[in-house]
């Protein structure tokens, strides 16, 4: 089908990861603990051989389902998906380093996988051992097509990273098997699951099979998402249900994006996470057909997202009851809901988004997600976890309040319901694949994020290889080398982040104009030879960002942050009642990189101030007179990096006099 410009298409496409090899100590190191220690921990927690963790049971559920144990079905209805997210992550470890060892448990583990798939093709625990008579009878709570989702996911990786296609084959026999039961044929189920993920599975799994039906039965359960008659409602009616689920005056299934077909979601509504894995689907399935209406609708949600509902540190959803987006602005900090996930699937949307068209927003948020809302979701050895990311904690009340009792003070060594430590891993397993972009038509090479690695790209049958050295993000500096066979003409298009106000570029000494960039990448066009250098400086100050007016959990505060990192304060550097720091009009900062802190982080040091101690003595709840305050150091680290130390209160949105 010929495409002209208002149709979308994918302008390029990211360089998979088999083709970048991250270098630097800031990446190269978390991907090593998500190798060598996340990986190990993971599967012995799947193995519930972890002390005191909450008990996962997912490898025995396989077991029983399997015929190899017998007992019962223990964990959440979801709980195969921790196994699928673990065994895609192999697939990413393995794609970059070989390890006989892990893959032997990984082959072992697609064995199970297979004695526990069903004559059919159906492959899940939850069913086939509680009850093997039910399938596909709760689709809207149930997570069978979420689970399956996953499990295609991880097949794809696996295979791409092995060239083994037994776990491909066992989910191309499942998804088979699917496409019999879904459609709108006589005696199909014309249904979606309540959680969106199968949708972008099944692209994955069109793409490294090519059989369309896979694309067409993503399409399919999309199309259907929220037409009426509703789907939830037949299926609440079949179950002899006597209410139809989750319902509110004005917001019927929201929840779960299917209150109205996808076409008429204009504004990101309910779940957050499955709100982002709907909208990456979309994106795929609009390049896919050329669907101009449903890429429209991605940028409205896109910008709804971005505009009105997004944390500073690139988190979404503010609301733990349904783990939902609620209304425009409403971004508490010490309620905050933020799922890890949730940063994380703003990330696969955003790097969609970023394909179809070449404009840094998309790559600025995806770096603001990963430096802030995501990384946060792991300790620093990569041993324990926040499902929830607040912005502000004081222990006293996260401890004892029923309406903050998702939030928890310190990192947690493994969830019952155990999503987002699996999915942090893959995505820095995975990382590689978010840094490149080639367009092969316009000869272009896009630059997305600043992380040291070796890109090795083809162009013309000839290999292309780009070196990046940085100490980004803590440095200003980003070196690029080439290294080509032959003399080159193509553009390198370098993004200039949107938080930067000064960037200088240089090839081999030469400076160039930094102004003239397209979309927010600078693009160098040129013919290259080996060994051509490009110098570029972005400049990173410290800055105090406010919030929109209309966030009111905000007003008179501001947040620091420098490059793409948002600092915040913590009570072990700064004592307690952070609420009372005021920082000054005109307030000076200063930035320095502690090697010795935090496994070397830059810190933010300044003087602000804070009520004079007398006055806290005072023993009147409330009095007319203004306290006296005294000027008092304050000592910022990067907030994905808090709860490292002695736990106790924490904040990102300072006090800030404007006048
Ligand atoms: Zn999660």
């Amino acid at each position: 089908m010929g495409t002209t410009e208002k149709e979308p298409r994918k302008h390029m496409e990211a360089v998979s990861i088999k083709n970048v090899t991250i270098h630097d100590s800031f990446w190269a190191e978390r991907e090593q603990i998500v190798a060598k220690t996340v990986v190990p921990y993971q599967w012995d927690a799947l193995n519930d051989a972890i002390p005191g963790a909450e008990p996962s049971h997912t490898i025995e559920n396989f077991r029983i389902a399997a015929g190899d144990s017998e007992g019962e079905y223990y964990g959440m209805v979801f709980q195969d998906s921790d196994l699928a997210k673990w065994l895609e992550t192999v697939g990413f470890v393995l794609a970059k380093h070989k390890d006989p060892q892990l893959e032997k448990i990984a082959d072992d583990v697609i064995d199970l996988l297979g004695r526990a798939q069903q004559q059919d093709g159906y492959l899940n625990t939850y069913y086939t051992v509680k009850k093997p008579d039910e399938r596909w009878t709760n689709l809207r709570d149930n997570h069978e097509l979420y689970c399956a989702g996953h499990f295609m996911e991880a097949a794809v990786a696996y295979y791409e990273a092995t060239g083994k296609r037994k776990v491909l084959d066992i989910m191309c026999k499942y998804a088979d098997y699917i496409a019999t039961i879904f459609g709108d044929e006589p005696g199909q189920i014309r249904g979606y699951d309540g959680h969106p993920e199968v949708e972008l599975a099944l692209v994955k799994l069109y793409e490294a099979t090519d059989n369309k039906n896979y694309l067409e039965l993503s399409k399919f359960f999309v199309d259907e998402r929220g037409q009426q008659p509703h789907f939830f409602d037949h299926e609440a009616k079949e179950r002899e249900e006597a209410g139809l689920g989750k319902q509110k005056e004005g917001r019927i299934y929201d929840y779960f994006q299917a209150h109205v077909p996808v076409r008429e979601q204009f504004t990101a509504e309910g779940h957050s996470v499955r709100a982002v894995y709907l909208y990456s689907a979309m994106v795929d399935l609009a390049v896919e057909y050329n669907d101009v209406k449903l890429l429209d609708v991605c940028k409205k949600l896109w910008n709804d997202v971005v505009q009105k509902k997004m944390y500073i540190i690139g988190g979404i959803g503010s609301s733990a009851h349904e783990e939902r987006f609620t209304v425009p602005f409403d971004l508490p900090n010490d309620r905050a809901y933020t799922e890890t996930c949730a940063a994380i699937g703003l990330m696969f949307w955003a790097q969609r988004m970023l394909q179809v068209e070449k404009h840094r927003d998309y790559a600025d948020v995806m770096e603001l997600a990963l430096y802030n809302g995501i990384l946060s979701g792991m300790s620093l050895d990569g041993k324990s976890y926040f499902y929830v990311n607040p912005l502000e904690v004081w222990p006293d009340t996260a401890n004892f309040r029923n309406d903050m009792k998702t939030v928890k003070v310190t990192r947690q060594p493994w969830f019952g319901c155990a999503c987002c430590p699996p999915n942090i891993a893959r995505l820095i397993a995975s990382l590689g694949q978010y840094l490149y972009s080639q367009d092969k038509v316009e000869r272009e090479v896009y630059v997305h994020l600043y992380i040291g690695s070796k890109l090795e790209i083809d162009m013309d049958g000839q290999t292309i290889q780009l070196t990046q050295t940085t100490n980004y993000p803590w440095d200003e500096q980003i070196s690029l080398r080439l290294q080509l066979e032959q003399p080159t003409e193509f553009s390198l298009a370098l993004r200039i982040p949107s938080w930067c106000k000064s960037a200088t570029i240089s090839v081999n000494g030469e400076v160039l104009n930094t102004r003239i960039h397209v979309n927010g990448y600078l693009k160098i066009r040129r013919v290259w030879q080996s060994e051509d250098s490009i110098e570029l400086h972005l400049e990173m100050p410290i800055e105090l960002v406010r919030s929109h007016p209309r966030v009111r959990e905000n007003a008179g505060k501001a947040a620091l942050q420098r490059g793409p990192v948002v600092f915040c304060l913590e009570e072990v550097d700064n004592g307690a009642n952070l609420q009372d720091i005021v920082l000054p009009l005109g307030a000076k900062f200063d930035v320095h990189f502690d090697k010795e802190l935090l496994g070397g982080v830059s810190i933010i040091t300044g003087t602000g101030t804070r009520t004079e101690e007398k006055a806290e003595e005072h023993h009147s709840l409330y009095i007319t007179q203004a306290f006296s305050r005294v000027p008092a150091t304050i000592k910022a680290i990067p907030y994905f990096a808090w709860s490292n130390r002695t736990p106790g209160e924490m904040t990102v949105w300072i006090r800030h006099s404007e006048v």
